[in-house]
């Protein structure tokens, strides 16, 4: 599946706030958000008030560029959340939460989800003991997520648990540190997810 390979911070700089998808930088004085608070480009500092429509299509955009998928992949998510019982929102940020990627990340096996993402992809996580490369799985209850039984992803992923500051496992997962295993012990709600995403505008948007 195809992913966004350029600047980071760039994407931050453009929804205006810190989205956090470098890792450890993002919690230094480093981070471009604060360093050049205005939105890449050569108008950065013509553009005019948010119109409704741009507050939903930059609400669309923060999430996709959040969980690190492009318009293709997130539309297909957004169309199982509306197929899906309840609230198309609440569907649409489980759906994206329980992306393996995601989840792995939320374990903190990685200081980022792109980090999170390559880790999976380049074969160094297992779920339920197999080995798994695609990130855009969604787990389900039961799964048991580890590191490959190989050397080099247990001291990976082993290094990065140990070294991860200040980061909580979310209500869903469960983590044991030593044996480097996690476990999803629920599904996600929308509680769970502590991100700063106006689900409503989404769905307002992708309803158009
Ligand atoms: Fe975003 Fe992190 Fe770059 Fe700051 S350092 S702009 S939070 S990616």
């Amino acid at each position: 599946m195809a992913r966004y390979l350029g600047p980071k911070c760039r994407l931050c700089r453009r929804e205006g706030e810190r989205l956090y998808l470098k890792g450890s930088r993002c919690h230094t004085a480093k981070c471009a958000v604060s360093k050049r608070a205005y939105i890449p480009g050569m108008h950065a500092f013509r553009r005019s008030r948010l119109s409704d429509y741009g507050a939903r299509l930059r609400e669309k955009q923060k999430t996709k560029r959040i969980y690190g998928v492009l318009e293709g992949q997130f539309r297909k998510y957004f169309t199982e959340a509306e197929r899906l019982r309840g609230n198309t929102g609440e569907n649409l940020l489980v759906l994206l939460e329980r992306r393996l990627d995601n989840a792995v990340f939320s374990l903190g096996f990685a200081e980022s989800r792109a980090q999170a993402r390559q880790m999976v992809a380049h074969g160094h996580v297992a779920v339920n003991g197999r080995k798994l490369d695609i990130p855009s799985y969604l787990v389900k209850v039961g799964d048991l997520i580890s590191p490959k039984s190989h050397k080099k992803s247990e001291g990976m992923i082993r290094q990065k648990v140990e070294n991860v500051t200040g980061h909580t496992v979310p209500g869903w997962l469960s983590l044991d540190a030593k044996e480097l295993k996690g476990s999803v012990t629920q599904m996600p709600t929308r509680e769970d997810v502590a991100l700063p995403i106006n689900e409503a505008f989404i769905v307002e948007f992708c309803s158009r």
